[in-house]
């Protein structure tokens, strides 16, 4: 170095250090298990997006420990998971990394624009009391093509032994419908004392929290656990996953505790008292539903059903159980599909189907209310429609406990 040469500038310090006012509201919303995290990577490998684009759990968890608050909300990654809980199961550091990133999109939610599709979900749940815009007034419409009398609490005026929850896509959405009204033959069959709340049912709200709108979720539970508190009742029963984990482990903080069930345990207790036959469809692949298996335990209800059809061969796909693969409808992915489409190489709905359809069975059993149209959708956007068929658990029973079939077509007498 001449003497005419400036020196080297000295290397600045580095700027970056931890935002600790980001990371303690993070804190407050979801604990601290975050800070715990040693970037081992984990969880990205096994997130069922990390073979469909960019979605880095380990990364969002850095962004969390250093309260990199623009890095961690502007990421559209904040917006695709589905909270399916498969990195928590496996990281080594036992890191709540779904409960973190819910409560990183609670602090969006509160402060910015959302994606468009999961705000009108949103408004929805707000206005009308479920996400799909419906009316209110008609949340109970669907019985009336349901064949049997499905009674409602107002109107019954006692104690029931099962209080119904129908939730919303049972109570508005077609192929949700068809389940609910299989259901209520069902629940006849085998003489249940049952009844709905009907129109003074609102939904529960909990994939609305998950997907960071915890006000809406806590409206939704004062109104619910209000009117539960009007009747009488042994248990409930739920169709959704979503509902059974909410009325089950959350509704308590509100107020409300009660006996829950997902329906496919309520039914797996009483298949001795449904007389089954055989139906065509003899081989079915089971998708295990994130909030019924990994979240809640629940694994054997489903199956047992499934095998108490007589004939029913139960194929399993190599993603099963505590392994299971998310149908992407979790965390508010049922309402923000394009906006996952547009960061996904391919959705996990379309993923999962060409699983199912590997194992060559002839029906995709499903028992969450989100799953039937999410799987029929991708079978026709992944040009399978028709390759296997997807049915609601409780819609085979419903066919299967009909009288028996007889040669030739007709009916046995009754
Ligand atoms: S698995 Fe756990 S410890 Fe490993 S990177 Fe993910 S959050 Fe961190
Ligand atoms: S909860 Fe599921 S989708 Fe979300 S980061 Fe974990 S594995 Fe991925």
């Amino acid at each position: 170095m001449t003497t005419t040469e400036k020196p080297p500038e000295a290397l600045a310090p580095l700027s970056l250090q931890p935002d600790r006012a980001f990371t303690d509201r993070l804190t407050e919303l979801a604990g601290d298990s975050f800070s715990s995290c040693y970037q081992c990577g984990t969880c990205s490998v096994v997130c069922p997006f990390s073979a469909q684009g960019t979605h880095l759990p380990r990364q969002e968890m850095l962004f969390a420990q250093w309260g990199l608050e623009n890095e961690l909300l502007s990421s559209p990654n904040l917006w695709i998971c589905t909270t399916c809980g498969n990195c928590a199961r496996l990281c080594p550091r036992e890191v709540d990394i779904p409960g973190t990133i819910r409560a990183a999109r609670d602090l969006y939610v509160a402060a910015r624009d959302i994606p468009r599709e999961l705000s009108t979900a949103f408004e929805s749940t707000s206005r009308h009391g479920n996400p799909l815009g419906q009316s209110a007034r008609k949340r109970a419409a669907w019985a009336s093509g349901a064949g049997v009398d499905v009674p409602v609490m107002a109107k019954l005026g006692r104690r029931v032994e099962v209080l119904f929850f129908t939730e919303c896509y049972w109570s508005y959405h077609p192929r949700g419908i068809e389940a609910a009204q299989a259901m209520a033959r069902v629940m006849a069959a085998l003489g249940t004392d049952w009844a709905i709340l009907g129109t003074e049912e609102q939904c529960v709200a909990d994939s609305q929290r998950l997907a960071g709108e915890t006000g809406l979720f806590e409206e939704a539970a004062a109104h619910n656990v209000e009117t539960l508190r009007k009747y009488e009742f042994g248990r409930i029963v739920t169709p959704d996953p979503h509902a059974y984990n909410a009325l089950r482990n959350l509704y308590p903080h509100y107020g409300g505790t009660y006996e829950v069930q997902h329906y496919t345990q309520f039914l797996a207790e009483r298949m001795d008292d449904l007389e089954l036959h055989a139906i065509p469809q003899r081989s079915v692949t089971f998708h295990d539903p994130c909030y019924l298996g990994r979240h809640n335990g629940e694994f054997e209800a489903p199956r047992r059903l499934l095998e108490a059809i007589p004939g029913v061969d139960l194929i399993e796909m190599g993603h099963c159980r505590e392994d299971g693969y998310c149908c992407g409808g979790g965390g508010g992915g049922m309402w923000n599909s394009s906006f996952v489409a547009d960061h996904v190489d391919e959705r996990l709905a379309e993923v999962r189907v060409k699983e199912a359809i590997g194992t060559g069975a002839d029906v995709l059993a499903v028992c969450c209310p989100f799953e039937v149209s999410l799987f029929e959708d991708a079978l026709k956007s992944t040009g399978n429609d028709g390759k296997i068929v997807v049915r609601d658990i409780v819609e085979l029973l419903d066919e299967s406990h009909g009288p028996a079939p007889v040669a030739g077509g007709a009916s046995a007498p009754g």
